[in-house]
């Protein structure tokens, strides 16, 4: 008999199996049992009938708990009644692990306790479509960099350089130095383009985030590309290949994933169409101000109503262009004709999801970013290196940073970045 999956459900019709999986839920009457199960794969129901099993497998399986984890064994027959089309007439049950009281029932809990339990709170049907999703986000990124030419580069974590500012830096002892844990791998990026081109990086950035959004983990992962000889106008082309591949490979590859989350295909295909508009900055201020905004004003960064508002003008992601000078970090091009703003971009998502990319042109000019590093108040020395890239062969170049959470949160279509990420690191929240 061979051991399979669920998801290998189909192959399988007409044929004796075994199945190492948990149970998700049950019912039963006198004659039948019917048992939910999930093996990480899909979930699937399992029959057991009576008068086709031995007295001792009915009652085990009329007695088993939820999550307790079993070996069942059976044929696999079509079932036209369920979504998945298939399910599994029982003829022996092996309990692996029992269950006695899990904490996480079907009825509906707050949103604290399932933090609390978010390592059971995982095997939830919904928890498994968002997982799945982020998953296919990673794998369709891996696929995109690979297929445009981009070699995967990982910079470090540990740095002793802070470029996105110091109020929300997480500080950490190097022996007898101080460091910190990585708030973007940009710098790195840099450097590893001026050497190979076209880079990418995918991993964990940490930003001490002193407020409560549903947009903000303190620990997050990002898609950091930066690309060599290349202006803020291909990496704006880039950026919008880069977030239509994701939503169309989430479509094509995460069915059953958009059907338990009620994601509207519709809506998502929309986004899958080029180009993505863009507004400037300027512009966009006006567009608020003239529309009741008089809480902004030129010169502020955009808080989540404000990108709301702007994204909700247009039906796919929108980029916002060329931002005040004062709000973007050291390192972004200068405007060639204005004094006051710098080559860069946000890409808000729709539906009030905010900014998912921030990127721009970087500048190349070693005076002015040596004088820039100076006005930020940041400590030349640690940026040597980073200086010396505009001493050796400077190009033109650009990149951009994707939070992973955010572009989960949105293609999901789901209320809160918390579930977006398996052990959500919050404020006030590193349990589990
Ligand atoms: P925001 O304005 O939403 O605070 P940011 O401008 O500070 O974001 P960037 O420094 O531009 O963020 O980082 C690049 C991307 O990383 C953002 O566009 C966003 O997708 C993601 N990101 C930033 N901060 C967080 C966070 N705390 N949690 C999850 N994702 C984040
Ligand atoms: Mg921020
Ligand atoms: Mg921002
Ligand atoms: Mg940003």
């Amino acid at each position: 008999m061979e051991r399979i999956t669920i998801k290998q459900a189909s192959d399988y019709v007409g044929k004796e199996v075994e199945i190492g999986a948990w149970v998700a839920n049950k019912r039963s009457s006198g004659k039948i049992a019917f048992l939910q199960l999930r093996d990480g794969t899909a979930y699937f129901q399992g029959v057991v009938v009576k008068s086709e099993v031995s007295e001792e497998a009915f009652q085990l399986a009329k007695g088993l708990n939820q999550e307790t984890s079993i070996l069942v064994r059976g044929t696999i027959q079509e079932d036209s009644r369920s979504k998945f089309g298939y399910e599994l007439v029982v003829s022996d049950i092996e309990v692996i692990g029992e269950s006695h009281d899990y904490p996480i029932t079907p009825k509906e809990h707050g949103t604290e306790f399932l933090m609390d339990h978010r390592h059971l709170w995982l095997r939830s049907s919904k928890q498994h479509a968002i997982m799945q999703i982020r998953n296919e986000i990673i794998r369709a990124t891996y696929e995109f960099f690979n297929q445009e030419g981009f070699i995967k580069i990982d910079p470090p974590i540990l740095t002793g350089s802070a470029p996105e500012g110091t109020t929300e830096l997480f500080h950490t002892n190097y022996f007898d130095e101080e460091a910190y844990l990585s708030q973007s791998g940009q710098l790195y990026m840099e450097a590893a383009a001026m050497a190979f081109g076209k880079v990418f990086s995918f991993g964990p950035t940490f930003r001490a985030e002193k407020s409560k959004t549903r947009r903000h983990l303190i620990e997050f992962w990002m898609m950091e590309p930066e690309m060599a000889f290349m202006d803020q106008e291909q990496s704006l082309e880039v950026q919008e290949q880069y977030v239509a591949f994701l939503v169309s490979n989430v479509l094509a590859n995460c069915d059953h994933a958009l059907d338990v989350l009620e994601r509207d295909r519709e809506v998502l295909k929309k986004y899958t169409q080029l180009p993505y508009p863009r507004i400037s900055y300027d512009d966009a201020v006006t567009l608020l101000n003239k529309n009741g905004f008089d809480d902004i004003t030129w010169g502020d960064d955009f808080g989540s109503p404000h990108e709301t508002y702007i994204a909700n003008s247009f039906e796919k992601p929108v980029f916002i262009l060329n931002y005040p000078k004062a709000i973007k970090p050291f390192y972004t091009k200068p405007h060639p004709t204005r004094e006051d703003v710098v080559i860069c971009s946000d890409m808000i998502a729709p539906e009030g999801y905010g900014e998912i990319i921030g990127g721009s042109e970087r500048a190349v000019d070693y005076d002015y970013l040596l004088e820039r590093i100076r006005e930020f108040g940041l400590n030349e020395e640690e940026y040597a290196w980073y200086l010396d890239l505009r001493k050796y062969g400077t190009v033109p170049h650009s990149g951009f940073g994707l939070g992973l959470e955010r572009a989960v949160t949105w293609i999901s279509g789901i209320e809160h970045i918390r579930e977006a990420i398996p052990f959500p690191r919050l404020l006030n929240r590193i349990y589990p």
